[in-house]
């Protein structure tokens, strides 16, 4: 199997598993409990802070466990726009954004506020002086992800939140880093954020357990309501398996310059390849990780394409897992042509992956165009 999908979700990595079997088996407590058993449960969840506190650049009580990037930036988002109404309505995001993010704005839309969502260049990329234009005095959040979901491109965070702060001091900043963390160095504090919301699964952490960082200076509003668990912000019996997990997953990521080389190497590899076939275009992307490469196939649909080579075992995504079938917003927001939208694959590498991998995808890449066009 060459699995290269690893945008959508990672396989878990030895130490996620040794953590979540643990907590399975042996620390199967409640970790509210003030028994041994509850005790050493509640020892996995703050022992699994460290790491990613660690990563994250901010002092692990500073982190919330949620159940993932979605329910992350949910609490985010309607945190701060209950806390600063009084302040105004208007929210600026990038309109690249994930729907985990889109979407609670559209409900705020619904319930009154303004939301300006502001298009990235062609490449994918946001110009920071063009999401601080659209900020007003009334201006209570901007939402700006550090890598997007679908192309990779970096975001221009830290240089945005200085230029947001300089029109609207008390607005929120919030950050999407889901993609980003583990693959790039950053810190919440330097980035001069509010909030951050990460995820387990993207990682090679298991799915259901994600992570909100949140300044002191701002209020979080739990979106649930019940017992004291995450300080009160975030109710309910913790996921203690899947939160283990995070933590082993976080410790397991290997140094950022030597995951950055050998990352950096398979990309250059398969971009290389990829431009070597002539039925295939690459698409514009501007300062990339060098996890992920979007791809077309003009005049070949992204389902046909993917199921294609799904038949030869190989797996890549069409736009973004959670948008199914729909075309991309990011690829149009970019301006991109429909047929390309139409077309475009996503290949997202991990550190497991090996240039057996790429070369599969090549050759799986040249059948196609043989198999679905008559010129190639
Ligand atoms: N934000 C981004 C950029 C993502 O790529 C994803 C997952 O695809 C999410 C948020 C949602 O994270 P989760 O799947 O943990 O809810």
């Amino acid at each position: 199997m060459v699995y290269l999908d690893n945008s959508a979700t990672t396989p878990v990595c030895p130490t996620a598993l040794r953590r979540m079997t643990a907590a399975l088996t042996e620390h199967f407590g409640n970790p509210s409990s003030l028994h041994a058993l509850g005790a050493s449960a509640e020892n996995l969840i703050e022992t699994a802070r460290g790491p990613i506190a660690e990563k994250w650049g901010c002092d692990p009580a500073q982190i919330i466990f949620t159940s993932g990037g979605t329910e992350a930036n949910n609490t985010a988002i309607f945190s701060a726009a209950e806390t600063l109404r009084r302040r105004g309505g208007h929210i600026v995001a990038a309109a690249i954004e994930h729907d985990s993010v889109l979407s609670p704005l559209k409900t705020l839309a619904g319930r009154g506020y303004e939301v300006t969502l502001v298009p990235p260049r062609e490449d994918g990329v946001m110009l920071a002086g063009e999401l601080s234009a659209a900020v007003r005095p009334d201006t209570i959040l901007v939402c700006l992800m550090l890598a997007n979901n679908e192309t990779g491109a970096v975001q221009p965070v830290a240089e945005a939140a200085g230029a947001v702060r300089r029109v609207a001091p008390h607005a929120w900043m919030h950050c999407d880093a889901v993609q980003a963390f583990g693959k790039m160095d950053f810190s919440v504090t330097a980035l001069d954020i509010d909030s951050c919301s990460i995820s387990a699964h993207k990682i090679h952490g298991p799915k259901g357990a994600g992570a909100l960082y949140v300044a002191k200076s701002k209020r979080l509003i739990p979106l649930l309501h019940g017992g004291g668990q995450e300080r009160g912000l975030r109710p309910g019996t913790q996921g203690v398996p899947a939160i283990a997990g995070f933590g082993g997953a976080a410790e397991e990521l290997p140094p950022l310059i030597e995951a950055s080389a050998k990352m950096s190497a398979l990309l250059r590899r398969l971009t290389d390849g990829v431009k070597a076939i002539p039925a295939v275009t690459v698409l514009p992307v501007g300062n990339p990780l060098p996890y992920m490469l979007g791809l077309a196939m003009p005049g070949v649909k992204s389902e046909i394409l993917l199921h294609f080579l799904e038949s030869r075992d190989i797996y890549v995504s069409s736009g973004s897992a959670c948008s199914r079938g729909k075309p991309s917003h990011v690829l149009t927001a970019q301006g991109l042509p429909p047929a390309v939208v139409d077309s475009a694959v996503r290949v997202s590498l991990s550190r497991y992956n090996t240039p057996g991998d790429v070369d599969a995808l090549l050759e799986g890449l040249e059948a196609a165009a043989k198999r679905f066009l008559s010129t190639a």
